[in-house]
């Protein structure tokens, strides 16, 4: 590098006490008689789960420390004696925080350059780390630092469930503590808290959880007494499962197509599939996007056929004000680690307006059993534990700013790809407040390519889903119909990234990256 014009963090714009990726904080100082008490709490004051404590003493006062990047690990200093002036670097932005009480904390992010100096000879600081010590997540050269930002950058995951963890201040891993320290793991007051909280969140009466949301479906199949002979109706476009857990109880799905603009089911289709046998029909809130519901009670009319709600994709979302989860006679929910409300691992729940029938979903998942050692029928076992009943009702509150910010990027996506030849949005129908689970476009022409585009820049995408439920090799024949709009969406279908850990910034590199594909003029917004 001799010669080189090597780079150097960039002068201070100010010494704020906040900027997004540093803030100092006020640690809770109890004075007592006998002195002061001074407390911080991982999901408080200091942000995070700390895995690594270190001071820095013996300092000489000339000196600087700690001029180094991390890319993952977080922390936390606190100036417990004399003082220093911390640095912090981010995205070519520089704050100073000086400190130099021992009841005040300075959060620092991950992805953040930092550098200690002004130094008191006498200096005693406590750093609170993430992690415990990984020299590989360290970034000793400025110029290095620079260029794994300029990377991370142009990356745009498509999702990172990461993210949720840093996002969600030390609570996630505090759930999952909590249930070490109860030693209780299945069953129990974790699973009990989180399905009466979910059926309020759902305005539904009751929740059970289960251990998946194909099994939500079939248990709900079942406890209705659906099986051998009977037939439900599913829309030909929706994650296979829907069908699945049809088939799962020996009933037949019977598949109708859906509508192009929205992919939901097209309830005019409905009542031509209706026979003597039809016992359910599951539509599905597909892309977080509501069914038209009340079309489907009114092709249904006075008939006895269950309305089960295929929910897996939109905890929160609402159908002329009411939430999903609420609007038929059950619903049933997945909790898959993706979906806007994620566990860790396979989850799911039913919501049913009728307590029995809950009852009897939960009577199944738990071997048929009420009693201990007593089984009254032939159940299953399909229980939601309580590791993930904690991570969940952790997670419950912060779903309705999630869903905000969702929506906020989907308004971005849906003026910043507005007007573009080729290029089809999403339809929002009058009736809905979408949690936008996904956010699909259609390409008409090239959707490959434009995949291939976007990697090309670092941006994820997805296809949901390539193949309609009707060609998928485990239904090879079982359907004599056509189903032409399932098998357009299969070819034309794209979802853009979009995900409550996703910032604007992030969505406008992936509009530019769209409209460079279609030589469209206008680099975003
Ligand atoms: C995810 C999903 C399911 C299945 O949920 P799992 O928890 O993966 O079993 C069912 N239906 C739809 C529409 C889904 O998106």
């Amino acid at each position: 590098m001799i010669g080189s014009a090597r780079r150097t963090p960039p002068a201070a714009a100010s010494s704020p006490t906040e900027v997004s990726f540093a803030r100092k904080v006020e640690l809770n100082a109890i004075p007592d008689p006998g002195g002061v008490l001074v407390v911080a709490e991982a999901s408080k004051q200091i942000g995070f789960t700390v895995r690594r404590v270190y001071f820095l003493t013996d300092l000489d006062p000339g000196s600087s420390r700690g001029r180094h990047g991390h890319r993952r690990l977080r922390q936390c200093f606190v100036c417990l004696r004399g003082s220093v002036t911390i640095a912090v670097t981010k995205g070519g932005e520089r704050a100073e925080f000086h400190l130099n009480r021992f009841d005040e904390a300075l959060q620092v992010d991950a992805g953040c350059w930092r550098e200690l100096y002004d130094l008191s000879a006498d200096a005693l600081i406590m750093v609170l780390a993430s992690d415990e010590y990984d020299e590989l997540d360290y970034i000793r050269d400025y110029d290095a630092f620079c260029a794994w930002e300029r990377e991370e950058e142009r990356r745009v995951p498509y999702i990172d469930l990461r993210r949720y963890t840093d996002l969600m201040e030390g609570n996630l891993e505090g759930a999952v503590q909590d249930v070490l320290a109860s030693g209780v793991f299945i069953g129990g007051n974790a699973v009990r808290q989180f399905e009466q909280a979910f059926a309020r969140y759902c305005e539904s009466s009751s929740a059970v959880g289960v251990g998946n949301g194909l099994d939500a479906l079939s248990l709900l199949l079942r406890a209705k007494g659906i099986g051998a002979g009977d037939e439900v109706i599913v829309p030909a476009h929706t994650f296979v499962a829907t069908a699945l857990a049809v088939d799962a109880v020996g009933a037949t799905p019977v598949l109708v197509d859906v509508d192009e603009g929205s992919a939901l089911i097209d309830a005019e289709l409905i009542g031509g599939a209706i026979t003597d046998r039809t016992k359910a029909i599951i539509p599905v809130h597909l892309y977080g996007h509501p069914a038209d519901m009340d079309a489907i009670k009114a092709e249904i009319g006075d008939r006895d056929i269950m309305i089960l709600e295929d929910a897996a994709q939109a905890h929160g979302a609402r159908y002329k004000g009411r939430r999903c989860g609420s609007l038929g006679d059950a619903a049933a929910f997945s909790f898959y680690p993706t979906k806007n409300l994620g566990a860790l691992g396979d989850a799911g729940a039913i919501t049913a307006g009728n307590a029995d029938l809950a009852e009897q979903v939960r009577l199944i998942g738990n071997y048929g059993s009420r009693e201990k050692y007593l089984h009254e029928l032939p159940g299953v076992n399909s229980r939601l534990d309580p590791l993930n009943a904690k991570v969940l009702l952790a997670k419950l509150r912060y779903i309705d700013d999630w869903n905000a910010v969702r929506r906020k990027l989907a308004d971005l996506y849906m003026s910043g790809l507005d007007g573009i030849d080729g290029l089809k949005l999403p339809r929002v129908h009058s009736w809905a407040e979408p949690v936008w689970h996904v956010f699909p476009v259609r390409v008409e022409q090239g959707r490959d390519d434009l995949l291939k585009h976007l990697a090309s820049r670092g941006i994820g995408s997805n296809i949901h889903y390539p193949t309609p439920v009707h060609r998928q090799p485990c239904y090879q024949g079982r359907w004599a119909g056509e189903f032409p709009n399932a098998d357009r969406l299969g070819r034309t279908l794209l979802s853009l990234p979009l995900d409550a850990v996703l910032s604007e910034r992030e969505v406008c590199q992936v509009i530019a990256a769209v409209r460079e594909f279609f030589g469209a003029s206008g680099r975003g917004i």
